[in-house]
């Protein structure tokens, strides 16, 4: 094996250190300590002949300075934005591996048909703007212009004025924007952010596909009344029915057949919320996700349909509002079979497994042939502190990306 996990470990521990403050890592995008950790990446790959390009959507983009920025690349990157508080590896393993596969390349002299290029996306966390995947969604137009001058962050800065604030020049926002044929391909490695891989013992994983998602607010309407006075036959209570609501989504989910892959209640509010009198209204939230659409669809309407009969059969009020929807992506038949093949060859293990978080790369998904691979989460931790992820198995898919790179890009 050529990628070294000890130059992998000095990067993500030096990028680490680019923080506004603990506990973790707190680094919204085109912070001060954002662009530091971009500018440490420019710093690994200028010695290695590339150059810098931050894009009129924020992201950052390095190739090498004889390939130029005409034709098509295989790209390969991930993220530096951070949500508060959170860990060194989401991200950042994926930027770390790119970098990896180019000082590969440079060490081996293999000759490419197509430039190789490493991608820094913005604001992929949404933790600044509240977005989400919002510099990806911009590169392949699914974010326009007007959009990111609304997106704004505490401080009432828009993405735009962040963006103009660091001398970027957004008028070429629409010119920017990447269609179908301009890249070759795209590979991402993440962190798996859950036990899967550290159950099964397997260093790899091969996403197949990133699940969709389908998010509810839902709002049981009861009658608030007097605790003591009010007997239990003639309530209406609506946190009574949002347990047993919230009790039937983990249940379909887990054990029917016709459930979701998953599915989350994570918010509730309850109304008045006071201690002697019965709830009048409770609002929650309800979270679906599947890799399968037409199971994400069907299921997201049975767990509608027990939800509004358990508000029927308790009396109460029934309204739903769907909050936010994205269909699933299957990643490309090309850009697995070359990780495959590449995992073979470097004799590493893999197993092949969907996605139930979003990443970059279902945005580049909608513009060229995209594959991701994960590496384990210790104890399945991220989004926090302690998220941790070996550097040797960071080395294994930087292995695995270096050769699907060669695999893809040999060919004109
Ligand atoms: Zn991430």
């Amino acid at each position: 094996m050529r990628a070294s996990s000890q130059r992998i470990k000095e990067d993500v521990e030096a990028i680490a250190r680019f923080t506004a403050r603990g506990p973790g890592v707190n680094r919204l995008s085109f912070s001060p300590e954002h662009l530091e950790a971009i500018r440490y990446v420019e710093q690994q790959l200028r010695p290695l002949g590339f150059e810098m390009q931050m894009t009129p959507h924020g992201n950052v983009r390095f190739r090498r300075q004889q390939d130029g920025w005409d034709r098509p690349a295989v790209m390969v990157g991930s993220h530096l934005d951070a949500v508060p508080n959170g860990g060194r590896f989401d991200g950042v393993a994926g930027v770390v591996a790119a970098v990896e596969v180019a000082r590969l390349l440079h060490e081996s002299r293999e000759a490419l048909a197509r430039p190789y290029e490493v991608v820094v996306f913005a604001e992929e966390e949404g933790a600044r703007f509240g977005g989400v995947l919002t510099g990806s969604q911009a590169m392949v137009g699914r974010l326009s212009r007007d959009r990111a001058r609304e997106l704004r962050d505490a401080q009432g800065t828009s993405y735009l004025e962040a963006l103009g604030a660091l001398g970027v020049d957004t008028a070429a926002w629409e010119e920017a924007v990447i269609r179908p044929g301009d890249v070759c391909a795209y590979l991402e490695l993440h962190v798996e952010q859950s036990l899967v891989l550290e159950q099964e013992h397997v260093p790899v994983g091969i996403v197949t596909a990133i699940a969709g998602i389908r998010k509810y607010q839902v709002t049981y309407r009861g009658v608030a009344n007097h605790a003591g006075a009010t007997p239990m036959d003639l309530r209406h209570d609506s946190l009574v029915g949002a347990a047993e609501a919230i009790l039937a989504v983990s249940e379909v989910a887990a054990s029917s057949p016709e459930g979701p892959a998953v599915a989350t209640v994570g918010w509730i509010s309850n109304s008045p919320n006071v201690s002697n009198v019965i709830p009048g209204e409770t609002r929650f939230s309800l979270d679906v996700r599947d890799t399968d659409p037409v199971r994400l669809a069907r299921a997201s309407e049975a767990l509608l349909a027990r939800i509004r009969d358990i508000g029927a059969r308790r009396g109460l009020e029934v309204a739903v509002e769907q909050t936010a929807a994205t269909e699933p992506v299957r990643m490309s038949t090309r850009v697995r079979e070359g990780l495959r093949q590449a995992a073979r060859e470097a004799g590493i293990p893999f197993l092949e497994m969907p996605s139930g978080a979003g990443h970059d790369a279902q945005e580049m998904a909608r513009v060229t042939d995209a594959g991701m691979i994960f590496v384990p989460s210790e104890g399945g931790r991220s989004h926090c502190p302690e998220e941790f992820t070996r550097y040797e198995d960071i080395a294994l898919g930087s292995e695995i990306l270096y050769r699907a790179v060669l695999k893809l890009g040999k060919h004109k």
